[in-house]
């Protein structure tokens, strides 16, 4: 039987690479949902070639042309937040990958969970915003949740057999695109350098987080909640090469790592696949190519915006919320050529020392901490 694959964020950096991965298995997925934001012709184009049975365009102002250009085949076409969300929900969905970017992401995974669908999660934020409401969510619905992130899928592919508490999880960190840079250069980097990833050709929302190390903060929170592990035992460091995706440390002092040619397929795959692994046509990776794997602790006067995670972790409640909502409208005005780098991070921390703290949210209080924590980083930008 093919898995039937709703895919959310279609148009995106992982949407596309998920494409690639069902057109290289036509037996084994069946796309029937697929959705964008505003780049309705690239979701028209796919929905044509994949014979999606609907598309949703989240921003209603695109939905007529969509229409219009779907309007000769059998595709479903609907508009707005809510109708993502129910897509993901719909009894003729397997599995949702969800590739959303930023909070757009949650209440999507949100309503798969409440129908115990599958979830490829690469829509990070979900985690970072409601971590312990969407997993024990998770856990009442008996709803898996496989990390697409390539750390966590390393890490989950590290954790496959074993039975016993595990000491540590190590997450390596490329250092982004501005690692070569002093730090007092920071403050006149332009959108267009921090977009120059060495490794990775990402969406630019997550290229920017990953020169400002937000990116890894996030992922320490992911972690903590994908692998119920505590801030303590998660550690970072820094392997420019990026070729060891993370490393689970045992307690009888064993450690494996996943290695391989950085490839968001190969996560994205193993996540639609597991327990099985896909059969890609790929070069034998080189030791003898790639002879040095370099390892360093992260420079954290640099990148304070690590630090800054592990605090919002340790608080827990709204805090992890309030500094995502911080760091999107700060990331969008940054590449709008609104703010300066070093904004970023300043936004983040005063949102925090401002924003209304609730120690135990619901999903109501994390839709009011994130809104009101884009109002006082718009304010102290003064953007619209
Ligand atoms: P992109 O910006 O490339 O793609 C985002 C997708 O979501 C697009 O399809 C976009 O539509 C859609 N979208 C954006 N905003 C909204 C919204 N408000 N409502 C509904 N849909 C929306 O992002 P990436 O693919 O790079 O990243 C997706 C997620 O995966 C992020 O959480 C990121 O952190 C995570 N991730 C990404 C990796 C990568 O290699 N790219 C690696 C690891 C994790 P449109 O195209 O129309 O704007
Ligand atoms: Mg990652």
């Amino acid at each position: 039987m093919k898995q039937r694959v709703a895919l959310l964020g279609s148009t995106g950096s992982i949407g596309v690479q998920t494409l690639d991965i069902v057109r290289e298995n036509p037996d084994r997925f069946e796309v029937v949902t697929l959705t964008a934001n505003h780049r309705w012709e690239e979701l028209a184009h796919q929905a044509i070639e994949f014979d999606a049975d609907s598309v949703v365009i989240a921003d209603e102002r695109y939905y007529e042309p969509l229409r219009e250009a779907l309007a000769d085949y059998p595709v479903k076409v609907y508009a707005g937040e809510d109708a993502v969300a129910q897509c993901a929900a719909a009894s003729n969905i397997d599995v949702v990958v969800n590739a959303l970017v930023g909070y757009a992401g949650l209440i999507p995974t949100v309503r798969a969970i409440e129908q115990g669908k599958k979830i490829a999660l690469a829509n990070k934020e979900t985690l970072v915003v409601g971590g312990e409401v969407v997993m024990e969510l998770a856990m009442r619905h008996r709803a898996p949740i496989i990390p697409i992130d390539s750390e966590h899928s390393a890490i989950f592919q590290c954790l496959i057999g074993e039975r016993s508490p595990l000491e540590r999880l190590i997450i390596t960190c490329s250092g982004g695109s501005l690692r070569d840079l002093p730090r007092e250069a920071l403050a006149s980097v332009t959108p267009e350098q921090a977009l120059r990833h060495p490794q990775w050709s990402m969406g630019a929302k997550i290229t920017i987080d990953s020169s400002t190390l937000v990116n890894k903060g996030f992922e320490v929170i992911e972690a903590r909640w994908l692998f119920g592990v505590e801030a303590e035992r998660i550690s970072v460091i820094q392997h420019p090469q990026s070729i060891v995706h993370s490393m689970v440390e045992f307690k009888d002092g064993a450690i494996k790592a996943q290695l391989g040619t950085p490839d968001m397929r190969v996560p994205i795959s193993f996540a639609l696949m597991y327990p099985e692994r896909a059969e890609r046509k790929c070069e034998n990776f080189s030791f003898a190519d790639n002879p040095t794997l370099t390892f360093a602790e992260v420079d954290r006067v640099k990148y304070p915006a690590l630090d800054i995670a592990y605090d919002c972790l340790r608080r827990g409640g709204t805090a992890a919320c309030t500094m995502n909502g911080a760091n999107e409208v700060a990331v969008a005005a940054f590449l709008a050529k609104q703010c300066g780098y070093l904004d970023i991070v300043r936004s983040i921390e005063y949102a925090l020392q401002k924003a209304t703290f609730v120690a135990h949210p619901t999903l109501a209080d994390y839709a009011e901490a994130d809104r009101e924590s884009r109002e006082l980083v718009r304010n102290l930008l003064k953007i619209k």
